[in-house]
């Protein structure tokens, strides 16, 4: 059987997981902080906060920015729909604004020309996601959300390791918050760096790094912080916000430690295997996305885009290869119809869904499966 994506655990993550569960640490314990400090320097980012997974990552990171029942946030409809999710979890509401058919990203000029129609004030941010582990512009994103004083949640679950160059020639590395205000992933199994459930908030900003560690474990404030308004002796703390439970455990932590050593490897993997299938798709009626040469593509995900979507993934499953379909738009979930969304609303996202398709890509994926899985496509297609 080949899935589109799989985790891959060695004996070292195994050996990582044993030996914090020999400690006597099985939730909070110094692997937090020390996977934080790692990720944060592999990112390139000042702050990293271990969060329970990627949606509590984004629902705190909404909660720092400020997001409440007055809130209008601006996201893609081709995303998981977590995504959006956390600004409800706010009371926020959710305007999509449609993908540019090219890249399957969050268009530019659809969310420019959304601004441009409502007094300015009306929006307060953006959450742009790299769908499938290309990098969204955020060069472009950051000026326009300048201009209307937004702020810009990068979601980079697809994409670490990804980067892009800017037009001053400076590389910006996905989820490092040199043009977002905070950014956000996911260690869920298909995902580059897998611990089961697991996530990560970034940024560089000082004052959002506090509220996120203060969100994450229940709005408390703890000994040693100089925020503490009183202080009645070693045992102290103090509930200054309403937070959550979204503690990452140190034994995931320690597994993520172990995963992030192998993060290179498995993004090399994962282009050379994205190299091949390029080589070959290219001038068939296998549609794929090629990014510019300042683009440095992290292929969470290799989708292809063909005219009979659903007669190709009903033949592939004839053959044990368990290709995907992402993503249903988000806007036309049920709950989102009945926010107000409905079909027709975004013609390039609902398109892009009649025929896009999730083909296996992942490190552990061998030369001979992925030449089998071509040859099941091309014979499929032609
Ligand atoms: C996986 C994913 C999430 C949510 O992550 P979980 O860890 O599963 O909660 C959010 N956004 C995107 C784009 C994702 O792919």
């Amino acid at each position: 059987m080949i899935p589109y994506g799989k985790q891959h655990i060695t004996d070292e993550d195994i050996a990582a997981v044993i030996e914090t569960l020999k400690s006597p640490f099985l939730t909070s314990g110094p692997k937090v902080a020390e996977f934080e400090t790692a990720f944060a320097q592999y990112i390139g980012c000042k702050y990293a906060v271990a969060v329970a997974n990627g949606t509590a990552a984004l629902h705190i990171s909404c909660m720092a920015l400020g997001v409440n029942s007055t809130s209008k946030v601006i996201t893609t409809p081709i995303t998981f729909s977590a995504s959006a999710n956390c600004v409800r979890y706010c009371g926020g509401e959710v305007v999509f604004a449609d993908i540019n058919p090219e890249t399957v990203l969050l268009d530019i000029e659809k969310v420019r020309n959304l601004l441009e129609q409502h007094p300015k004030g009306t929006f307060d941010g953006i959450i742009p996601v790299d769908f499938g582990g290309y990098p969204v512009d955020l060069e472009g994103f950051r000026k326009l959300a300048d201009e209307y004083g937004l702020w810009i949640l990068e979601d980079a679950c697809h994409a670490p390791g990804g980067s892009f160059i800017d037009n001053l020639g400076k590389n910006h590395r996905c989820g490092d918050s040199s043009l977002a205000d905070l950014a956000i992933f996911s260690f869920h199994p298909v995902k580059h760096i897998a611990t089961g459930e697991g996530g990560m908030v970034t940024t560089n900003d000082e004052e959002l790094y506090r509220k996120l560690k203060q969100y994450r474990s229940h709005g408390m404030v703890y000994q040693g912080d100089p925020a503490l308004i009183e202080n009645h002796g070693g045992w102290y703390m103090e509930l200054q916000e309403l937070g959550y439970n979204y503690r990452m455990p140190d034994v995931l932590c320690n597994l993520g430690i172990s995963q992030l050593k192998r993060a290179d490897e498995g993004l090399e993997k994962r282009q050379a295997i994205a190299k091949r299938y390029d080589e070959v798709f290219a001038g068939t009626n296998v549609k794929i996305i090629i990014p510019p040469a300042n683009v440095s593509h992290a292929y969470h995900l290799y989708v292809i885009q063909i005219e009979d979507r659903k007669g190709l993934y009903d033949y592939l499953r004839t053959k044990q290869i368990f290709a995907q379909v992402h993503y249903i738009p988000v806007h036309l979930m049920p709950y989102y119809k009945g926010l107000g969304n409905k079909a027709g609303d975004f013609p390039n996202a609902e398109n892009y869904y009649e025929h896009c398709l999730s083909i296996p890509m992942y490190p552990t994926l061998t030369a001979e499966e992925q030449e089998f899985v071509i040859s099941e496509i091309l014979g499929f297609v032609r």
